[in-house]
């Protein structure tokens, strides 16, 4: 299973950024520039305004914090629905159109350039929704990380975006705060000599944690994001 091709953009524009060090491909309008162009998105030396940049950043953001959070059904959650409305009122800002073919029906930006661009990013979302797919693009839960993801395990329950760096930092940081407090088996090996032991971990990077340990997740619902409305072709580009 690979990253559905309209996730890709998303999981990238998500990923233009790294909170672990402080990288960002969108600091500038030269930046975006050259990510737009490098995703083809837009010919080399395209001009961005910093307005467009900013929205672009919000966007990114408040993307990033609705997929931490997750769906919201009946928003109980005041953190979830917060980061919801923040992203409903930016996306409120970039133009959807519904477009039909001979193709079938979907949603595309209504208007071109950037704030275009962030429409395909949108519209992407909004049909990750309806098709299913969307639940399973996740944002790291490890400290400090925050990298997008698809996850591929089979429950839906991977929590990080590669086992091998944030899912064995999260587990050794589990392991001392059990250690410190006294808790858990005094056979327990640590996180260290577990992961020296591949028989009992995941094969590769992409096969994801499948939470056998304390610190493991519930699998993750694959249902949820109820928005409504139909894009079943799986296009968002402009004829
Ligand atoms: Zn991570």
């Amino acid at each position: 299973m690979r990253t559905p091709a309209p996730l890709r953009l998303v999981e990238s524009f998500l990923n233009s950024r790294d909170l672990s060090t402080g990288w960002d491909e969108l600091a500038t309008p030269g930046g975006f520039g050259g990510w737009l162009a490098v995703h083809r998105l837009a010919e080399r030396g395209v001009t961005v305004g910093e307005q467009e940049l900013s929205l672009a950043r919000d966007l990114r953001e408040a993307l990033r914090e609705a997929l931490r959070t997750g769906p919201a059904p009946g928003a109980q959650d005041p953190a979830r629905r917060n980061s919801q409305v923040r992203l409903d009122a930016l996306a409120y800002r970039v133009p959807l159109r519904a477009r039909v073919s001979a193709d079938g029906a979907w949603l595309a930006p209504a208007v071109e350039g950037v704030v275009g661009v962030l429409g395909r990013i949108l519209a992407a979302v909004v049909l990750a929704a309806h098709d299913g797919t969307l639940p399973r693009l996740k944002v790291c839960r490890a400290p400090g990380c925050g990298a997008a993801f698809y996850d591929t395990s089979r429950n839906a329950s991977r929590c990080w975006c590669s086992m091998q760096v944030c899912g064995n930092r999260s587990k050794t940081r589990a392991y001392r705060g059990r250690r410190r407090d006294g808790r858990g088996p005094a056979g327990e090996p640590s996180p260290a000599a577990a992961a020296a032991r591949p028989a009992q971990r995941g094969a590769g990077p992409d096969e994801g944690w499948r939470g056998a340990g304390p610190d493991a997740q519930p699998p993750a619902a694959v249902a949820g994001w109820p928005i409504r409305g139909a894009a079943p072709a799986g296009q968002d580009q402009q004829p």
